[in-house]
């Protein structure tokens, strides 16, 4: 819970591309705070996803952080970061560690991650320095549990496994299915109002 000063002393970042953002990283973001009482949970909105790069055609770091901002506005304990967008360049989990220690001097950070991205967890540039810095946090998706590196200590989080993906989105969102209930209507707006978010998914 939040010193009296009010400065936040267990940080958890989730990061991610969130093109677009939806329930499953929205119900993974309130229950780990609580689970873990946090006391805040940053959606830290990659800049450049450079393990995505290539595949496919990225939505803008703008429109995806407004996207986020629009999901998280209201809810108490999460945050949209644009750190990584700030920072410019491909965004380093571990340079991203530092820049959230020195907003919350002394604070304890938790990286958040669901099974499929913590299972990659050594393809991440400097993740030693990713598991010095931060306590590893995961949540299982749906689907066959994946195998996880024994020598991290992992803090599991059981939270309602959701069968959403923003590839999944992307592609209902593309052949004109409703996308209502799986992101926020304020998300769904964002969506609506920005043709650069359209255009990027046709
Ligand atoms: P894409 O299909 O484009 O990869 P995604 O839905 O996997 O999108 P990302 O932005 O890649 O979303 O994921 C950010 C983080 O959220 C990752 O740690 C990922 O494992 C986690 N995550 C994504 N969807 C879910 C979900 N439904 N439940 C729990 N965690 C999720
Ligand atoms: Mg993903």
């Amino acid at each position: 819970m939040p010193e009296p000063t009010g400065t936040p002393r267990r940080v958890g970042l989730f990061g991610g591309t969130f093109d677009p953002p939806h329930v499953g990283h929205l119900v993974t973001a309130v229950n780990v705070r609580h689970a873990l009482e946090l006391d805040v949970v940053v959606m830290m909105v990659a800049n450049v996803p450079w393990q995505k790069e290539g595949t496919r055609r990225i939505t803008p770091a703008i429109d995806r952080l407004a996207m986020v901002e629009a999901a998280v506005d209201g809810v108490p304990g999460l945050e949209a970061g644009r750190h990584e967008i700030d920072q410019g360049g491909n965004s380093y989990t571990a340079d991203t560690l530092v820049a959230l220690g020195r907003d919350h001097p002394g604070a304890e950070l938790f990286t958040i991650v669901g099974d499929d991205a913590a299972a990659g967890l050594h393809s991440w540039e400097r993740s030693a320095e990713v598991v010095r810095l931060s306590h590893l946090v995961v949540v299982d998706r749906p689907g066959a549990p994946v195998e996880l590196d024994g020598s991290v200590e992992w803090i599991r989080v059981e939270v309602p496994r959701l069968d959403v993906s923003s590839t999944d989105l992307r592609a209902r969102f593309g052949d004109g299915r409703p996308l209502d209930y799986l992101v926020t209507d304020d998300t769904l707006a964002v969506i609506a109002e920005r043709s650069s978010y359209g255009e990027a998914l046709r």
